[in-house]
């Protein structure tokens, strides 16, 4: 991802839709930390994309 002059990536935050300058848990955020936070939650909260790493060691245990 290349970087605006202004340091924002060009695109709006997905929560507030001010210009993001981040990306976070596969989100593009500002830099609140609300936003980050918001962002947090809607990718599945603590764990939520390690659940399917968990799933596949399980597996390969067996
Ligand atoms: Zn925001």
């Amino acid at each position: 991802m290349e970087r605006k002059k202004d340091g924002t990536l060009g695109m709006p935050c997905q929560i507030c839709g001010a210009p993001a300058t981040r990306f976070q848990f596969a989100m593009a955020i500002c830099d609140k930390l609300e936003c980050e936070n918001e962002a947090f939650e809607q990718r599945g909260g603590p764990g939520g994309h390690k659940r399917a790493k968990v799933a596949s060691s399980e597996i390969c245990d067996q």
